[in-house]
Formats: structure tokens, sequence, C-alpha cells
């Protein structure tokens, strides 16, 4: 059994239209880049976070925080190190989940086999958001190439949800509340996984307010994908493994702090 606490360690902006398809590539919003760290029988974290950013930026996003610094400060509010960590989970390998895997030097580090071959082979488009010298140390630490849906641990399952990279995967974690899906950038917020009905307002970075439609479909992707027939296959996927509400987004700006269930 677990618990799962999202951390943040970072902030990153990126245009509304990468986190909803066709939406506004001129306004920019926030979002959390988390080390999500999972406290019960092993410790596990689920992604390694974002570099530290070289003049306010990584990869052209203004970002905040991140590096080793914001990895050792996501972590102390859970009052463990990077070291005391057995099983490091990477969602898929774009620059803001792999970063400071070289702090989790005693984990045993799960990657699906097919994201491992894409990210030194990607889709053009997807040839910025890998960083092959960022991934290749993990070659030498104890990296586990797995395909498909498989047991990690007691109470954690990887489960392979592509679209948004060739080789994503979600987690599913047994809580006391039932099994929780963490499901990484598969859904960046609640607005992909749970699209709104009635038009919401959200504020930018420079606090203009920000319209986000209603949705005619049931699930919205974000604008970065590899494959938008997989992507959909995967979001009924994920509602095999748990019902719509204990499936948690990758970057949603309402899990800082939380403690979930
Ligand atoms: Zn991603």
């Amino acid at each position: 059994m677990y618990t799962i606490r999202p951390l943040k360690q970072a902030e990153i902006m990126v245009p509304l239209g990468v986190v909803q398809i066709l939406g506004d590539m001129q306004r920019l919003v926030v979002g959390p880049v988390y080390i999500w760290y999972l406290e019960g029988d092993i410790p596990v974290v689920i992604d390694a976070g974002i570099q530290e950013p070289v003049n306010g930026f990584v990869h052209n996003f203004p970002v905040l925080g991140g590096g080793e610094n914001g990895v050792r400060e996501a972590l102390s509010k859970a009052g463990v190190k990077p070291e005391d960590i057995e099983i490091l989970i990477i969602t898929h390998l774009h620059f803001d989940h792999v970063a400071n895997v070289q702090l989790f030097h005693n984990a045993r580090i799960f990657v699906q086999k097919k994201e491992w071959k894409s990210a030194f082979d990607p889709p053009i488009h997807y040839r910025l958001v890998y960083d092959t010298k960022m991934i290749q140390p993990l070659e030498d630490m104890d990296l586990c190439l797995i395909d498909g849906d498989v047991k990690i641990a007691e109470g954690l399952r990887a489960v392979f949800l592509p679209g948004h990279t060739e080789g994503h995967q979600g987690v599913a974690i047994e809580t006391d509340k039932g099994t929780y899906l963490m499901a990484g950038d598969h859904f960046y917020t609640r607005f992909n996984l749970n699209p709104p009905k009635e038009p919401i307002e959200m504020e930018d970075v420079r606090g203009n307010k920000v319209q986000l439609q209603p949705s005619p479909i049931p699930f919205v992707p974000p604008g970065l994908h590899v494959d938008l027939r997989e992507w959909f296959d995967s979001c009924f996927k994920a509602l095999s493994v748990t019902r719509r509400e204990k499936i948690i987004p990758g970057h949603d700006p309402d899990l800082v702090d939380k403690v979930i269930p």
C-alpha cells in the first residue's frame, strides 16, 4: 500500500497549445514539474524532474527551480533523500522527467524498452525534447528495460500508455482507497482527462484571463504526441485500470503539496 505525494521540483511555462491541442500558442501558462514520492513498503519515486535553467530557460521554456536543489528540496518535504530511493520509475524520457536521474544511484530504474529506443531515434518534432546526454548515463545504472504492463513490486504496476511518446507508461498504485493511476504526461492536467462542459477561466502568467472552451469529446489531447489514435486508445486503457477520478495527471497545478488518497 502506498500514499502518493506530488512534490513540486520546478515550474515550467508553456504555451496553452502545448497543454491542449489547438490551444492558443501566444498564451503562456505555468505548470509544476513534480517528483512523485510513493510512501509505503519501499521508497519509490516516479520521474526525476528537470535540469537547472540556464539564464532562466531550459530547452527554450522559461523555468523556475529545478536541478539537484529542486529535487532535494522537494523530497525533503517527505523527509527523504534521492539516495534513499530503491525504485525509480520513469514515465518517459522527455527532458523534464529524467534530468536528475544520476542522483538516484541506489535505485533500480524502470523504463519501457520502446521509450528507450525512441529516445535515440525520435520522430523529428521530438528531437529537441529528448536529450541523449541526459539519458545515456542510465546505461551505467541499474536500468531495467521493461516491455508493456509489468508488475514492478507489490502494489505497483507499470501500465503501458503510448501516444504522448512511443513508450510512455503510467503507474498503477495500490492505496488503502483502491487503485490509483499516475498517468504521467498522458494527461497534463485534469482538463485533458475531464474536459470542461462549460467555458472555464484561467489566468496566464501575466495575470490575464484565459478561457478554456468546453469540449465535445471525452478526452482532450495535449498538443504534443506521436500518435493520436494510440493516445485515445490509451485513454480507454487507463479507464480499464481505475475510475476516472482516480487517474492523476502529470502536471496539474492543483496537486502541489497534496497527499493522495
Ligand atoms: Zn512529455
